[in-house]
């Protein structure tokens, strides 16, 4: 997939990054008819040939289990990355266990694109403007309405699954759009139907898997009108792809294209134009400016040899996950930018948000010994519960602000090394054929709930570069700050309620006693991996760093393309949002290029 750099003379845009941010925004810049130059600090990586989305455990060192270097397991997509990335480092500013971030990277084409959990929703119309709501955090300078024709977008392209549930804040998708959702599994039913008792609703989840083939015959016009090379581009690339066979782990990647990564969705169509060139193992190190302040291009260091390159293009479009953005901003000091680029205002690497992630397990009996039936299905569950109260929160009954909504994981799916650990709490210690017949009875009949809620940004959680460490590459590394407010331990308290009340519910046990200090349970900064801000937009160019088209203030030809620009995370999951906006800068971009304002 990686073409020479010297097939293009020169190019229109640069896009540093290969993940969501940056397949989509070479994408959009592409099928327009822009050259680009992707630079990419991973290796090359074609899921087509190289996901073991077939083997089977036994064919792994330790059944597939985890291992530090591999910790979602052997046949993880994460060829390179993870919690560490061997020879780039980053710092924590405390020593203090609970003042952690945690930062997970994928260096590989695609980013983290390839193992992603998929979950796909959109920002409801609250999310945009969370300080006029509650007076807390700070308000986007675009709405939900800005963003919706970006969403459906999106949604066409990449192909979500889901449905419609005209629920408060959580937007309905024009019709047609989505796909349909699969059918929940045994133990999502159960919750589902006791869930209802306690007025929690639990709705088909979306998720960026093909249910079924799309309509190559009509969305490529309704995406590109008018553009009759990118619909017939388009068109070929949709028939590529196949439905999903509903067997095998989503996070291994996906052979036969159903599951949405940038390398099997975004590119292949971007490189079909002849207009992207991807350089891999291309590391960048700054952006480069003049004296007039404009950006003239990048430097990166070239993995394999070592070597410095400096390239150049008219725009430059940063999309290298949103820490790693603002590590690129900061490091790039000049005497023009003395405090690194786009940063006169010190606002860079400022507003960094996670997710609020809490869990709590429990076994249910009801469960116990189901027939057999093969429940693998989509990577990740089939249903979720969108955050559902809204009125009781804005009426001032519950003891925190923002929502969070409730992923579970259920059922019987491929058995893995561990499946039967920690039965010995319900055999009462049986073993040989006893432990057999228990194995079974019990497999598929534990469950997990896990929340995902918005964290308000707060001036305890930033980063900026480590004064001293630098990475392999001579690199200087980000250092980060985190402390989590009451605002979400508070949260974190009542989704451990919640998850224990729909346990009972169920009929079941919980697994343990929910935390009786929340920052037991709250996972660290960054561990949900929904890392965001850093660089946040906004209409006053001093209070933000970008304006509402993710444009700096100060360098006109510099654009940012994934979380960086986030004012708020609200409750859901960010990928969709990234993308959906990564389109609309792009779109943005292009016009000014076109009009010769950069
Ligand atoms: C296990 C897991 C599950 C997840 N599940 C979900 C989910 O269900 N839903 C959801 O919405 N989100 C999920 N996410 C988060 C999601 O993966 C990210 O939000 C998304 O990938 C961000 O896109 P991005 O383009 O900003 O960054 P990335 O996908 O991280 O891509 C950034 C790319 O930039 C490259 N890069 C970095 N620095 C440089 C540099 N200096 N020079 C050149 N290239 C560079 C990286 O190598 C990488 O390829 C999950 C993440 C993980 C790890
Ligand atoms: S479950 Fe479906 S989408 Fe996921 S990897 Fe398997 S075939 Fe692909």
């Amino acid at each position: 997939m990686t073409t020479p750099l010297k097939t293009q003379r020169a190019h229109d845009v640069i896009v540093i990054g290969s993940g969501a941010g940056g397949g989509q925004a070479a994408y959009v810049a592409a099928m327009a008819g822009a050259k680009v130059l992707m630079l990419e600090a991973g290796r090359n990586y074609d899921p087509v040939r190289e996901t073991p989305m077939f083997h089977t455990p036994f064919q792994a060192p330790l059944r597939a289990a985890g291992t530090p270097d591999k910790p979602l397991g052997f046949y993880d997509s994460t060829v390179n990355g993870g919690w560490e990335v061997p020879g780039e480092p980053f710092t924590n500013a405390s020593t203090d266990p609970k003042r952690q971030f945690t930062w997970w990277r994928a260096r590989m084409l695609g980013g983290r694109t390839n193992h992603w959990g998929r979950i796909s929703l959109r920002n409801g119309p609250y999310d945009f403007k969370p300080y006029s709501r509650d007076g807390l955090g700070i308000d986007w300078p675009i709405g939900y309405d800005d963003l919706a024709p970006y969403y459906d977008k999106v949604e066409m392209l990449v192909g979500i699954f889901g449905t419609n549930e005209s629920m408060e804040n959580t937007p309905n998708s024009p019709p047609g759009v989505l796909l349909p959702p699969p059918k929940a599994r045994a133990g999502e039913l159960l919750a589902q139907h006791r869930a209802k008792a306690l007025g929690i609703p639990i709705v088909p989840i979306h998720r960026a898997v093909l249910t079924r083939r799309q309509d190559a015959d009509t969305i490529p016009a309704k995406l590109h009108p008018g553009n009759a090379k990118a619909q017939r581009i388009l068109a070929k690339a949709m028939r590529e792809r196949a439905a999903c066979f509903w067997a095998t782990e989503c996070g291994r990647g996906c052979s036969i294209k159903a599951n949405y990564q940038s390398p099997t969705v975004h590119l292949p169509p971007a490189l079909a134009t002849g207009n992207l060139d991807i350089v891999t193992n291309a590391m960048v190190r700054e952006i480069i400016v003049d004296q007039s302040g404009k950006a003239t291009g990048v430097s990166y260091v070239d993995t394999a040899t070592g070597k410095e390159h400096t390239v150049q293009a008219r725009v430059i479009m940063l999309a290298a996950s949103a820490a790693e953005s603002v590590r690129i901003l900061l490091n790039s000091k000049s005497s023009r930018f003395p405090n690194g680029l786009a940063n006169s205002t010190g606002l860079v690497g400022k507003n960094l948000m996670d997710t609020v992630g809490a869990g709590l397990g429990g076994q249910i009996p009801l469960l116990e010994n189901l027939p057999l039936h093969n429940e693998d299905g989509a990577g990740g569950d089939h249903v979720y519960a969108p955050w559902w109260l809204y009125k009781e929160q804005h009426a001032g009954k519950l003891d925190f602000p923002r929502g969070y909504h409730i992923e579970f994981a259920t059922g019987r799916r491929m058995p893995g090394l561990g499946a039967a650990q920690g039965l010995d709490q319900f055999t009462g210690g049986s073993y040989g054929k006893a432990f057999k017949a228990d194995a079974r009875r019990y497999f598929g009949s534990r469950v997990s709930f896990a929340g995902r809620g918005e964290m308000i940004p707060n001036d305890d959680c930033f980063c900026e570069i480590d004064p001293t460490v630098k990475d392999k590459w001579g690199i200087p590394v980000l250092r980060f700050h985190w402390k989590w407010s009451d605002y979400e331990l508070r949260q974190v308290a009542h989704q451990q309620k919640t998850f224990a009340e729909i346990i009972d519910a169920m009929g079941g046990k919980i697994r343990e006693t929910p935390a009786a200090d929340p920052s037991n349970a709250i996972r660290a900064g960054g561990n949900v991996k929904h890392e965001v801000g850093g660089a946040i937009m906004g209409s006053d160019k001093n209070k933000s760093v970008t304006n509402a088209f993710a444009q700096t203030w100060e360098v006109k030809n510099l654009f940012l393309t994934d979380g960086a620009p986030f004012c708020s995370n609200a409750d859901k999951n960010p990928t969709l949002t990234i993308m959906a906006l990564a389109w609309r800068t792009t779109e943005y971009a292009l016009e000014e290029m076109r009009r010769g304002n950069v």
